[in-house]
């Protein structure tokens, strides 16, 4: 919805089959044009950056395999600066965009890449002081060519300007996506998995982990284990490192008429080392702690961290077929957490308080039982090192398999009848223990 309006023609699937198709052209040309010292064809590349930093003049350089077309506006609340390209892979740590001591006096807090969509790639500049783009061009000489992005110190009032032009611009533009998940007819139960982040937004960043990268792992191993199973249709919300808004994975989950939504983060506390274990989110209009009331705003920044437009979300009718539908879907979202839950330390660390609830923008489908797990924190060595281990993996995520599984053994036989779910969690089978 509120994706800015360049590129949101194509259908998510489209898209990705166009990403699948140039990866193996890259593939292709790699080899080629190393064996034949050509420049390679293809997307193009960011291979470096350097950035120069003051109070009233920044100046930002992508080394590129060649010229890009760069398109840029400004945002407000918070204030960045967003330049668009077509389909760019940035072969660049992301890391070296985050803040940094001192940077509070400088144009830029900090920064960030990545796709955009299979076609698209985006560059979000996180602004320390209002400032205008001077230019966004590619700069072409022989030897490298370079992506300038320099940007000048203005005033708030022609930010804040500027920031309006840019959001009407949007909104006259604005296309709905097509859901790339269609609703099949299936006897089977549909779950769509949603691996957190991807493109641009590389979510938390810490001991050398980066969540969108670990989040998709294990989103990768559960929906293989889920299919394997044969017991359900089975669909992630995106299928590599691409951005999806919060409001598009929400509405992929009720398109496809999932009986279940299951979103995976990692968290992080850069300042607390020590907290650590998975915790449970399922969705409220009150959080139950103050800690996860912090973990819901952190996580409902990702379409910030994407230069996307923040819109009012429209607040449906209610009525009271609506709020029945939501109170039951809650119902049976709080099942399946504390099924997770009792799951779950089978096999891996929970935190001390591994259940709770608050306002993440991903759990808001009335309709659709979700749940967000934050797998462990990045900001724990330990919890880290798990993350980062494939046999740690594999044990969690079929954990969390076994827990769906025991979720639609009981949910099969109540849902659509008249009886209630019950609120008591499912145990995990003895033997397992
Ligand atoms: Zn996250």
């Amino acid at each position: 919805m509120a994706e800015h309006p360049s590129g949101a023609s194509l259908s998510a699937s489209a898209k990705l089959a166009m990403l699948l198709v140039s990866l193996s052209f890259v593939a292709l040309f790699a080899t080629r044009g190393a064996a034949e010292n050509q420049p390679p064809a293809g997307p193009a590349a960011a291979t470096a950056v350097k950035l120069e930093n003051g109070p009233d003049l920044a100046r930002l350089t992508f080394d590129v395999t060649r010229p890009v077309a760069a398109t840029f506006f400004v945002l407000s609340t918070p204030d960045r600066i967003v330049v668009d390209l077509p389909g760019t892979d940035f072969r660049i740590d992301p890391r070296v965009g985050a803040p940094k001591p001192g940077n509070d006096k400088a144009l830029i807090a900090s920064f960030r890449f990545g796709h955009f969509a299979p076609d698209k790639s985006r560059i979000v500049v996180d602004l320390a002081t209002p400032a205008r783009i001077v230019r966004a061009q590619t700069v072409a000489n022989a030897a490298q060519p370079r992506l300038v992005i320099e940007l000048a110190r203005t005033s708030r009032a022609a930010f804040d300007a500027a920031a309006r032009d840019s959001l009407l611009a949007a909104e006259a533009a604005d296309t709905e996506r097509a859901s790339p998940v269609k609703q099949e007819k299936s006897a089977l139960p549909f779950i769509v998995i949603d691996p957190g982040h991807g493109g641009v937004d590389s979510g938390a960043i810490d001991n050398g982990l980066v969540e969108k990268n670990v989040v998709f792992d294990f989103a990768k191993l559960l929906a293989a284990k889920l299919k394997a199973s044969g017991h359900y249709k089975v669909a992630m919300t995106r299928d590599g490192d691409v951005f999806l808004s919060l409001a598009e994975r929400v509405r992929i989950a009720q398109d496809s008429g999932a009986a279940l939504f299951v979103s995976i983060h990692a968290d992080s506390i850069s300042d607390a080392a020590n907290v650590a274990g998975a915790t449970v989110y399922t969705g409220s209009d009150h959080a139950t702690d103050a800690e996860a009331a912090r973990t819901a705003e952190q996580e409902n920044q990702a379409d910030a961290a994407a230069g996307v437009a923040a819109k009012d979300a429209a607040n449906g009718v209610s009525d009271i077929l609506a709020d029945l539908t939501r109170q039951e879907t809650r119902t049976y979202s709080h099942v399946f957490a504390r099924t997770l839950v009792n799951y779950w330390k089978v096999a891996g660390r929970l935190n001390k308080n591994p259940e709770r609830a608050a306002g993440f923008r991903v759990l808001k489908a009335p309709d659709v039982p979700s749940v967000l797990i934050e797998l462990g924190y990045l900001s724990n060595a330990e919890d880290a090192a798990c993350l980062n281990s494939p046999g740690w993996r594999d044990q969690t995520s079929s954990r969390v398999a076994a827990a769906i599984d025991a979720f639609f053994a009981v949910r099969g036989s109540t849902f659509g009848a008249e009886k209630q779910p019950t609120a008591t969690a499912l145990d995990a089978p003895a033997q397992a223990k």
